[in-house]
């Protein structure tokens, strides 16, 4: 008699993170004859495949590896990237301040690698993004459909446009921007928006904050609200109770307003 499979046991073509002792990250995909290989040996993808969730596997050398099913937040520091994604600390926080959720109609631009796209579709939300690169809207759409699937896409309609010539369709509940000179898309945000949308843009820069700020006040948009996200890691070891040495000290500003009805 063959024991049932476990309803908790890694499949082929399942997306698999590996954490090593000194927490260093693998991403894998597993495949028929694959083979993961690091400095400390080597282990067939075949290996992963009827193990558990949250096991320890071990390399051809002893090395052991944990093995789970990536968070998001694990994907998005692993994935392919050619812009800057903008990282889950600040992630979190815009999908609250815009309040990001299922059937949310929200433009985005630009995509970059599609990290924060995935938050959000995630969430629920439809989008559709205005990109200026063909290379990065490909390669969001890569991102977004490997850990999300395919069915995603039809949430997710990205086209190839530069955000400051205009905004095409009207009726988005939100627009959430990362772009260069967020200033520029706040008039066109302003007649894509249905009133009480809501605008949020995340900027590495606090003069593209002001500028946006200014620009929105004069556009018809009110509860304007700048802010800057603070993570401090803690070392909780024994009898060693501390802040991290190290932190992110920046990354950038999140601004948000919402249209006011005229
Ligand atoms: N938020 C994304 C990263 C965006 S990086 C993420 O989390 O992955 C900024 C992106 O804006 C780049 O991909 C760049 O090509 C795009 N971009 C710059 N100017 C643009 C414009 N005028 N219209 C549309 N996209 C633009």
């Amino acid at each position: 008699m063959t024991a049932e499979p476990s309803p908790y046991a890694f499949k082929m073509g399942e997306l698999v993170l590996l954490i090593d002792p000194k927490d260093r990250r693998y991403l894998v995909t597993l495949e028929e004859n694959g083979s993961f290989q690091n400095h400390a040996g080597s282990l067939l993808h075949a290996d992963l495949v009827g193990v558990d969730e949250g096991s320890e596997v071990a390399t051809s050398l002893g090395q052991g590896l944990r093995a789970f099913r990536p968070t998001l937040s694990d994907f998005i520091l692993s994935m392919p990237r050619g812009a800057q994604v903008i990282y889950p600390k600040d992630i979190g926080p815009i999908l609250m301040m815009a309040d990001i959720g299922p059937n949310m109609k929200v433009l985005e631009s630009g995509v970059g690698s599609g990290a924060l796209s995935m938050a959000m579709l995630q969430a629920g939300a439809s989008i559709v993004g205005y990109e200026i690169r063909e290379d990065f809207a490909g390669r969001a759409k890569n991102n977004v459909t490997k850990f999300l699937g395919e069915e995603v896409l039809n949430r997710y309609q990205v086209q190839i446009r530069d955000c400051y010539d205009g905004i095409e369709e009207t009726g988005f509940d939100r627009v959430v921007l990362d772009l260069p000179e967020p200033w520029n898309v706040v008039e066109h945000a302003a007649s894509s928006l249905k009133p009480g949308g809501i605008f949020v843009s995340y900027s590495p820069s606090i003069t593209q904050s002001v500028q946006t700020t200014h620009t929105l006040k004069r556009s018809g948009f009110g509860e304007l609200k700048t802010t800057e996200v603070l993570h401090r890691g803690w070392n909780i070891a024994g009898t060693s109770v501390r802040p991290d040495h190290r932190m992110v000290a920046h990354t950038g500003f999140l601004t948000r307003a919402r249209l006011l009805h005229q």
